[in-house]
């Protein structure tokens, strides 16, 4: 039996299982401090047995193993988690091993073992909700180096026309200041999930997204790209095909873009995936 956590910016989900379909416990609360919420996934976690823990955590994150802060949460505009030891605070709370991804990595696991990208060796996941994430596995390990990819913040051309000033803290007009569902709300003054199917919104996004995923795939190649989040459930897949395929003009093809085959447990299963790997 292995434990994962999913510490989402907004929600925390626990679960404690095997495999995508033996979760034999679940639960989910709001991410409030980092003692408060550690408190939460201790008092979870106490009414279990289990070996490992994954953890599938908001970043940025410290995932370099030789770092003196390995498993630190760093730059987050979340200011109470700034900082945070998260791999050495759960490892005391909860007196056993921890291994620790990405929230998006995890997802990336989660799809590779059990979902979308079975039997794929190089992927994303990408997710575009609240704020926009990407995983990436190539060659079948993970993607991490200088520190983990985070493929929201992509520098991209501006929509021809586009007034909005974008919304990102670091950047101003990244891809997440342009396009992601807190962008989108400042924008037209409305939460995305209230905007009707046929407002201008939803044909800006799926232009936006789709420069941002050729430039992905131009990058890393990937076989398949898993587009998760609030958002993609509003966007048509067909149209966003048919946007990345104009401006790859016959460069060359596109990989099946598709929806994650775990739903919305991609993070937390990709956590327990993470668990349950061998000893390293
Ligand atoms: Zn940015």
């Amino acid at each position: 039996m292995f434990a994962g956590i999913e510490l989402g910016g907004t929600k925390t989900v626990c679960a404690v299982g095997t495999c995508s379909t033996d979760l034999v416990a679940r639960t989910e609360f709001p991410t409030g401090d980092p003692v408060a919420t550690l408190r939460e996934v201790a008092a979870f976690f106490r009414q279990h047995t289990f070996e490992r823990v994954g953890v599938a955590a908001f970043g940025p994150v410290d995932l370099r193993a030789s770092s003196k802060t390995y498993g630190h949460i760093l730059k987050t505009p979340k200011e109470a988690w700034r900082g945070f030891d998260l791999a050495g605070s759960l490892r005391t709370a909860l007196c056993t091993e921890i291994r620790i991804d990405t929230d998006v990595g995890c997802a990336a696991l989660g799809e590779m073992t059990w979902g979308a990208a079975r039997g794929l060796q190089t992927f994303l996941y990408v997710t575009i909700g609240t704020g926009i994430g990407g995983g990436a596995y190539v060659n079948g390990h993970p993607l991490h180096g200088l520190l983990h990819p985070e493929m929201g913040h992509l520098i991209i051309p501006r929509d021809p026309g586009d007034e909005f000033p974008g919304s990102c803290p670091s950047h101003v007009d990244c891809l997440e200041g342009l396009a992601a569902g807190h962008s989108m709300e400042k924008r037209w003054g409305a939460p995305p999930r209230t905007l009707p199917p046929d407002h201008a919104a939803w044909a800006l996004e799926t232009r936006y997204l789709a420069t941002a995923i050729v430039n992905w795939l131009l990058t890393l190649s990937p076989e398949c790209i898993i587009l998760g989040g609030g958002i993609m459930e509003r966007i048509s897949f067909e149209a966003l095909r048919a946007r990345v395929l104009e401006l790859l003009n016959d460069y060359c093809d596109a990989p099946p873009l598709v929806r994650p085959a775990l739903g919305r447990d991609s993070g937390v299963l990709g956590a327990i995936a993470l668990a349950a790997q061998s000893p390293l």
